[in-house]
């Protein structure tokens, strides 16, 4: 590199350092955050369950509720189970279009949010992960004041995952970081099949 293209590089760089530095220290809330991410690109789930091993890695008490994907299997949840500072609730049906069952998954909404609510007021509990919330909210199965009331007055130091398509406006409202993954291409879309241990 040239002396010239060095020093315009440090001069940059420095900048940068000064705008990041400054920032940093304008920052000076404190509190759990409210995440959501949307969109309808591939990553939103396996963003949460990165963000679960990170709250994990230093001894934090974490708790997942799977909204939907009750009886998949996944590697994550087989893997991280292991820690016991982990809290795990899922819902016992399928896909709604496999159960096709209103009632039924009306039912398992209601007492699967019973435990997300119980999470949702437990200091124990650094992170909750409500993964594929949003469905249950498009679905008409879960009232938006209730999960909003739930989100209100959880624990101060507690931070909030919320996961699906298709988020209410007045979550995307709420939420302090908002995170919209787009679909550039996806595998599925050239008749390839699921991968285990990358898919799920
Ligand atoms: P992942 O769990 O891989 O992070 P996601 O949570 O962003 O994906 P979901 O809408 O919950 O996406 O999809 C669940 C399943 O469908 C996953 O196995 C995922 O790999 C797959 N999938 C995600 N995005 C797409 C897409 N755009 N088209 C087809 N399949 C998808
Ligand atoms: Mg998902």
């Amino acid at each position: 590199m040239s002396d010239d293209r060095n020093s315009r590089h440090k001069k940059a760089m420095q900048k940068l350092k000064s705008h990041v530095d400054q920032r940093i220290a304008d920052a000076q809330e404190e509190r759990g955050l409210l995440l959501v991410f949307t969109g309808n690109g591939k990553g939103k789930t396996t963003a949460a369950w990165g963000t679960v091993a990170r709250a994990l890695g230093y001894g934090y008490g974490v708790a997942v509720v799977q909204f939907i994907k009750g009886e998949w299997e996944c590697g994550e949840r087989l893997k991280l189970t292991e820690d016991h500072n982990l809290q795990l609730a899922t819902m016992a049906t399928g896909f709604t279009w496999e159960t096709q069952n209103r009632d039924s998954d009306r039912a398992a909404c209601e007492a699967t949010w019973e435990k997300a609510e119980a999470m949702l007021a437990d200091p124990s509990r650094y992170l909750v992960v409500l993964d594929e919330l949003t469905y249950m909210l498009k679905f008409g199965y879960l009232d938006i004041e209730r999960v909003k009331r739930a989100l209100a007055h959880r624990p101060a130091e507690q931070s909030v995952i919320i996961t699906g398509r298709n988020a209410h406006r007045e979550l995307l409202e709420m939420a302090d970081t908002v995170t919209e993954m787009a679909e550039t291409r996806h595998a599925f879309n050239q008749g390839l099949k699921a991968r285990r241990g990358i898919d799920y």
